[in-house]
């Protein structure tokens, strides 16, 4: 038996007998293989000369074999694996009377005929005793289950607690593992008190015989012995976990329904082993099918019990218990199907290790001192002096701070670098220092920009409503792109424009630029007309949110007076914006398209949860019928089912399949809904924040402005804000001009240079617009002389 993705080891026993049927039973001389040979039709008592045969082959065969042999044969491999951390069981499976008890539990009164139970629980305390580098703690429990009841067969001991108000329930725990809640454990520390447990609990399943009429051969038994295993060894932080069991399983009989002639009580029993070795057949038939993801333990106890020692994480061995006489071939035959089923069934037993985490620490801790050790070794070889591997200290936090400071203003040439620790703070103050730069950038703007909403103030135009913008823009996202703006709302048509508004105001700004300087004027209030009319918008837009300059083809001419920006969006996605508008098109038809899969998909699972519903209910009336009127048993023993039983069946079975299917399906399209959510949201920010710029750019900046950037000349830093800039990081333009407005924050006398340089264009500008515009001129914003000075010029 090996370790990893075995199969479940099978052996078939023989009981001696003076009249084996040698003509019907040949054992191989390989040692594994079994042919039986059966008289066709002899059940009925037909006598010809016609044989059936069949050949079993096993992993061995114990035929005229002591109990010491068959224990290091069978029990063993699994009871040293189980010391190891692996769960192990070794069941016996038979007729009545064929050797399963006495392979299991062997004669007690004769101790060379003692069975594996005995010899596995005298292996592990010599085991316990020899592994000096470990403890162990075993426990052990002893359960019976009889006509679908769990019996402890240990409630007998002295202080034990009983089964508790409850009883006794096979519960699945967090992992797979199955434990009976209510079935006591008990802790044994040697050979001697296992055994008196053992023989406590054989003897009072031979009371429960007597007494409650019990046929111990009709019970299943289980005997377990619970391993928990802990290292001595401080370095080593493993331990095994109590979930390494080793089950001894003693089935009961397995002869079948037609054959016992049973009634009354007898009958009863024997249809409860029926069932629950039908369905133990069943579920070692769905172990033993790979392809099968659900195995149905849950039936009967027996199955639930075992459902961790049959296959699966486990060392699991099987011994066939056979009679050797020509009487009982049939049974025997059944028997070795059974066992040869069991053979498919593959396990892959794992480990039940845990780390201690308290060891774990303290082995890591050590190991680190260790390598600092090392580290310390190396240095001195390679003449390092001075290296630290602790943490830093504040001081020396302090002093790279102010290195990085000095580097970053020129008067430090180079950074030292020292070791890992000191690398990362000079990084990490780095980033303080862009964070500190930013943050004064920020500063900076909002201070420029409440200079300009104080100049507006005063001349006039209301403070208040500096918000409207905010507003504009949350409706057009609120109502989608194309649906807000194709159908403005009362808030969007506005008698007076707010760009013109804007335009206006700025053509008397500028010139009556003087008088507005001094303060002296209140030049915007007769064109704009009362303020409760006025749209600020305009100065919102650029005060909050600054347009970025986007050198690029050349824009359509400007007209005299910027469109409303609702137009202005739809020419916007016609021309410039009309690519990134397309993707939004495509992105929402995506989206569109996923949602109503959606909507399929979770209509189609109603409907597939409505039909399981309906069949699990038929199909549940009809297993109601069958136990009230009992079950048709095939010759194999296998349950026979009508035909539209069966049908129910399979039908469940592919609706449960089809309703996996669309449960994966809808949790993906569900994934793919959000992320196209995701999309459609990115380019709606997009589209607008490029429209914003667009629009700021054509209709609202100087001209002089954009050919300055365009030329890398200088701007005013307020121009460009920075998380709009870094929002379009993939921009490379925007990008230099963002590196360029920032080197400007700190270069203070570019920026007079500019203001300086701006007055003058204004000056400029105040005298060519008395020169009559051509028609494209009046079109071209880059082309003409007169410009909408953006707000923030005008204090200048
Ligand atoms: P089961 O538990 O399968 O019903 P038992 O283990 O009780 O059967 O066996 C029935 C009888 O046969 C017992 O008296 C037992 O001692 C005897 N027996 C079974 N197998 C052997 C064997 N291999 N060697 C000696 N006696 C055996
Ligand atoms: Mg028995």
């Amino acid at each position: 038996m090996s370790a990893r993705g075995s199969e479940v080891s099978v052996f078939v026993r023989t009981r001696p007998t003076a009249s084996f049927a040698q003509e019907l039973i040949e054992y191989l001389p390989d040692g594994q293989t079994v042919n039986v040979r059966q008289w066709k039709e002899s059940r009925k008592g037909v006598v010809n000369n016609q044989l059936n045969s069949w050949s079993f082959r096993l992993d061995g065969v114990l035929h005229d074999v002591s109990q010491e042999d068959v224990y290091a044969r069978v029990g063993r491999g699994v009871v040293l694996r189980v010391l190891q951390g692996y769960n192990g069981t070794v069941m016996c499976f038979g007729q009545t009377g064929a050797g399963k008890t006495y392979t299991m539990t062997g004669a007690t009164e004769n101790y060379s005929q003692r069975g594996i139970i005995p010899r596995a629980l005298q292996e592990v305390f010599r085991e316990v005793e020899q592994r000096s580098d470990h403890t162990f703690t075993v426990h052990l429990s002893f359960l019976e289950i009889y006509n679908e009841t769990l019996v402890d067969l240990l409630s007998s001991v002295r202080g034990c607690p009983g089964p508790g108000p409850g009883g006794m329930a096979v519960v699945e725990e967090p992992g797979g593992s199955v434990v009976v809640k209510g079935l006591s454990l008990h802790l044994v520390h040697s050979e001697v008190e296992a055994l008196n447990l053992l023989f406590e609990g054989e003897m009072n399943r031979i009371i429960g015989a007597h007494s409650l009429n019990r046929n111990s051969s009709r019970s299943h038994c289980i005997l377990t012995v619970h391993i928990e295993s802990h290292s001595r060894t401080l370095s080593d932080a493993k331990y095994v976990t109590s979930t390494s069991k080793l089950n001894l399983v003693d089935l009961a009989g397995s002869e079948r329904l037609g054959k016992t002639k049973s009634e009354g009580q007898v009958l009863k029993e024997a249809m409860y082993i029926n069932k629950s070795l039908s369905f133990l057949e069943q579920a070692i038939l769905a172990l033993a099918d790979r392809k099968r993801d659900h195995v149905p333990f849950r039936q009967t106890k027996l199955t639930h019990a075992l459902k961790d020692s049959l296959g699966g994480n486990c060392n699991t061995v099987l011994v066939a218990n056979i009679y050797g006489e020509a009487a009982q071939i049939e049974e025997t035959l059944s028997t070795l199907r059974f066992a040869s089923r069991m053979k498919r069934v593959r396990t892959d037993p794992a480990l039940n290790e845990h780390i201690n985490p308290v060891l774990q620490v303290l082995k890591l801790q050590k190991e680190i001192q260790l390598l600092k050790q090392q580290l310390s070794i190396h240095d001195t070889l390679a003449n390092r002096t001075g290296m630290s591997y602790e943490t830093l200290s504040e001081t020396q936090v302090a002093e790279i701070q102010s290195q990085v400071q000095r580097y970053l203003e020129g008067s430090l040439e180079e950074i030292n670098i020292v070791n890992i620790k000191q690398i990362q703070e000079v990084f990490a103050q780095f980033k303080v220092a862009i964070q500190q730069q930013e943050q004064r950038v920020r500063s900076q703007l909002c201070e420029t920009y409440s200079l300009v909403e104080k100049t507006q103030s005063s001349s006039g135009t209301p403070v208040a409503k500096l918000q409207a913008p905010k507003s504009m823009v949350g409706e057009v996202e609120g109502c989608g792109f194309g649906v807000g703006v194709a159908a403005p709302s009362e808030r969007h048509v506005r008698p007076v424009s707010p760009d013109r508004t804007r335009t206006r105001k700025t053509k008397e700004l500028v010139s009556h630029g003087k008088k507005e300087a001094t303060g002296a004027g209140r030049p915007a209030e007769d064109v704009s007309g009362p303020p409760s009319q006025r749209e600020p918008e305009v100065y919102e837009l650029e005060t909050q949110d600054p347009p970025v300059l986007l050198p690029g083809p050349r824009e359509p001419p400007r007209p005299d007076s910027p469109p409303s920006k609702t137009e202005a969006f739809e020419d916007f996605k016609a021309e410039r914006g009309s690519e990134i508008n397309r993707i939004l098109k495509e992105n929402k038809a995506v989206l569109l398209e996923r949602r109503a899969r959606l909507r399929e998909l979770t209509d189609a699972i109603n409907t597939a949860k409505t039909e399981i519903d309906h069949t699990s209910s038929a199909l549940q009336q009809w297993r109601e019928r069958r136990q009230s009127q009992g079950q048709f048993v095939s010759a194999q023993g296998e349950l026979v089912l009508e035909e539209e039983e069966l049908a129910l069946v399979m039908r469940l079975q592919e609706l449960k399949s089809r309703y996996r299917l669309l449960y994966e399906e809808q949790r993906s399209t569900k994934a793919e809904v959000s992320y196209c959510h995701h999309l459609v949201d990115q380019c709606r920010a997009r589209l607008l924040t490029e429209f914003e710029s667009w629009y700021n750019e054509s209709f609202l900046l100087p001209e002089e402005v954009q050919a300055m950037l365009r030329t890398g000349g200088t701007i005013r830093p307020g121009l460009i804000p920075l998380d709009k800039a870094l929002a379009l990081e993939e921009d490379e333009q925007v990008r230099c001009e963002r590196v360029r407005s920032e080197r400007l924050a700190d270069s203070p006398s570019a920026v007079s240079f500019y203001s300086a340089h701006m007055r003058s264009l204004q000056r400029q500008r105040s005298v060519g617009r008395a020169t009559p515009q051509t028609a494209s001129q009046k079109r071209s914003p880059r082309d003409s002389g007169r410009t909408r000075l953006p707000a923030i010029l005008t204090i200048m």
